[in-house]
């Protein structure tokens, strides 16, 4: 810089923001449709419920998260966000969001990455509203829509998944993924049924939660290779890092593990070093919010890895990861999980793709989300503050 430069302000050390309050309002969701995602996934019960986390400032601005999903109520996590991680929230500069997030795992014994992952949501929506900028602009956009693919439940039968995945073409979708039947046999049959259905270049993903072992693995893995699908999603245990890295010697398909290795950031080290994957994959419920897969979709970029993101659970985690998959370079795909009854609540207008099969960045600052408090304020169970 000459010494005719215009001079520019420096950057304030502080946000001049402080938390002044952190709530968890408990709220039922209704009318969720019976169904699983998988043999390990407990099924939906027809109900569930979800926190509304709401982080003030004292200036009055507030920045909101969703904790919870149709077959994982908030209650399973609320009651250590609030006794754990509210006390290290109180007085603290909102914008100071690395060291917040460093702060919050020291204390990740007594808590779960979900309430950490809803907690740095929420200040990234605060963030964007101090900031008056959407998070994805904040981030650096790389890209103003990402495409879409259909994400499927589990199904007792190959029609409906032939059916789904010819509905799902045919509202514009760039892709499907199936969740297969538990015996290996039934899995090859369904993905050579879908196959024949959407033609030979509709771009096809297979997710079978981790419930087989190494040989089953290999079966379907060449089975699904030979009829042209695009990756190999959690084929094992989220654990079993040794029998990923064998398998990927046998298989040409590329695989992709997984959302729930144990841990959240630091777990990714291991599965690069073991060869083990070749796609790193998370969400922030499960990896630490938004702070949590940025930094793992980083950490991919290095290694030349994609980066996937896993759907969020809520439609409050699933806006929040637009953002980030618009900003993330290294990522190919936006899952959307069916059917959306399981999957949006609580939004006034939620996310619905184009023509063409994608979605485009949210407007408005923060998450830019249009949250339903009518339906939140009809439906509480309970403040927890
Ligand atoms: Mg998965």
């Amino acid at each position: 810089m000459n010494a005719n430069s215009p001079v520019r302000p420096p950057v304030p050390a502080k946000s001049g923001q402080i938390i002044t309050d952190v709530s968890v309002t408990i709220f039922t969701w209704k009318d969720v449709p019976v169904l699983r995602y998988s043999d390990r996934n407990p099924a939906t019960t027809g109900t569930s419920e979800l926190g509304l986390v709401t982080i003030k400032t004292k200036d009055g601005l507030e920045g909101h998260s969703f904790l919870g999903s149709s077959i994982r109520g908030a209650y399973l996590d609320v009651v250590s966000l609030i006794r754990t991680l509210k006390p290290k929230l109180i007085g603290a500069d909102p914008c100071a969001r690395e060291k917040i997030w460093t702060d919050l795992h020291t204390v990740q014994r007594a808590t779960t990455m979900r309430t950490i992952g809803a907690v740095d949501v929420a200040l990234w929506d605060l963030a964007g509203k101090i900031a008056n900028m959407p998070v994805c602009r904040m981030l650096g956009m790389s890209r103003d829509r990402i495409p879409c693919y259909a994400s499927s439940p589990t199904y007792a039968t190959i029609d409906e998944y032939v059916r789904e995945a010819e509905g799902a073409k045919k509202a514009g979708y760039c892709g499907y993924k199936i969740h297969p039947p538990r015996a290996v046999e039934d899995a090859i049959d369904a993905c050579k049924a879908i196959r024949k259905a959407v033609g030979p270049d509709f771009p096809l993903m297979i997710d079978t939660g981790g419930i087989h072992d190494f040989v089953e693995s290999v079966r379907l893995g060449k089975a699904v290779e030979e009829l042209g699908f695009l990756w190999f999603e959690d084929p094992l245990a989220e654990d079993d890092i040794y029998n990923y890295t064998k398998l990927r010697q046998k298989l040409t398909i590329p695989l992709m593990a997984t959302e729930y290795s144990p841990g959240g950031f630091h777990s990714y080290a291991n599965w690069i070093v073991a060869q083990a994957t070749d796609y790193l994959r998370g969400d922030v419920a499960v990896k630490g919010g938004l702070t949590g897969i940025l930094k793992a979709a980083t950490l991919a970029d290095a290694f030349r890895m994609n980066y996937e993101i896993h759907h969020g659970g809520n439609s409050l985690n699933n806006l929040a990861q637009l953002h980030a998959a618009l900003s993330i370079r290294n990522t190919q795909y936006f899952e959307v999980l069916l059917p959306a009854a399981a999957q949006k609540y609580a939004l006034i207008e939620d996310l619905e793709i184009d023509a063409d099969g994608c979605l485009a960045a949210p407007q408005g600052p923060g998450l830019g989300a249009k949250i339903d408090f009518d339906l939140i304020k009809a439906n509480t169970i309970e403040v927890l503050r």
